[in-house]
């Protein structure tokens, strides 16, 4: 590896729906694989938090990273975070979770629109057909969720992209965007929050990070202070991937360092 610290603040164990391996042997890969860090960032979706009993998705998850940290002690840093998707349809909901359990690192994410399903699941001949509109509403509410501010890094920003262009192959004008994309940006680094550079699109038909070089740009330019670098693994192969592109992408963005957070607190490692 070209960087002396590799540090994946998003993966994903078993105990998310879309999770395939367990926090102990994603510890255990991650060593493997020279990793120096890692948090644990399973999916809790605060709309549907009831219904889907994200609350005994929340113990589960925290139990198993807890352990997979105590037994890897001295070995590998593993935080305990959350990946909170639409904290801010239902802010009581998502205040609540974080005032009980401590996490390291909290991701903030929009993963659907109110009342629609997940970007991932869209019937793109249908209700997702006008594509112009839900990255318009897509991008009103990611302000909405910088505004909320109950988050360490935003995740993912262009992740409705990763299926319109992706897999739609559509063409996507982000420009028409900047001025929202602007605000969100500027938001996060009013807030003093990170930008989170998601390089799972690398590995997938999209083929570039979420967001791309441009926008980690302007988040420097707009005084933004802090990243963080997460592969999103979902499986321990992925663990750490394209983890150096990304830390690239964050020094010619003008960032010297990158982000790991210990109790929702950043400490920043040195891209060397
Ligand atoms: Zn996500
Ligand atoms: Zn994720």
């Amino acid at each position: 590896m070209a960087f002396k610290n590799i540090i994946d603040l998003h993966v994903h164990t078993d105990s998310s729906f879309d999770g395939h391996h367990s926090a102990m042997f994603l510890c255990e890969s991650a060593e493997g694989a020279g990793l120096r860090a890692l948090a644990f960032t399973d999916h809790i979706e605060i709309d549907r938090y009831k219904q889907d009993r994200f609350d005994v998705t929340a113990r589960d998850s925290y139990f198993h990273a807890a352990n997979a940290r105590s037994a890897f002690s001295g070995k590998l840093i593993v935080g305990i975070g959350v990946e909170l998707g639409q904290p801010a349809y239902d802010p009581e909901t998502a205040e609540k979770l974080l005032s009980v359990i401590d996490y390291d690192i909290v991701i903030g994410s929009v993963h659907n629109l109110r009342g629609m399903k997940d970007f991932c699941d869209l019937d793109y001949e249908n209700e997702g057909a006008c594509y112009e509109k839900l990255l318009d509403e897509y991008f009103d509410e990611e302000l909405e969720l910088a505004k909320w501010n109950g988050f360490d890094t935003l995740g993912h920003l262009t992740y409705p992209l990763r299926y319109i262009i992706g897999e739609q192959k559509k063409n996507v004008d982000l420009k028409k965007y900047s001025d929202k994309i602007d605000a969100i940006l500027r938001t996060v680094a009013e807030n003093g929050k990170a930008l989170e550079i998601n390089t799972s699109g690398l590995r997938q038909p999209y083929g570039v990070t979420m967001p791309e070089l441009d926008i980690v740009r302007r988040f420097r330019e707009l005084g933004g202070e802090f990243v963080t670098v997460g592969s999103d693994a979902h499986y321990a192969n992925d663990l750490g991937a394209g983890i150096e592109e990304g830390m690239k992408i964050a020094r010619e963005a003008g960032f010297s360092c990158i982000s790991l957070f210990k109790s929702r607190m950043a400490t920043p490692v040195p891209i060397e």
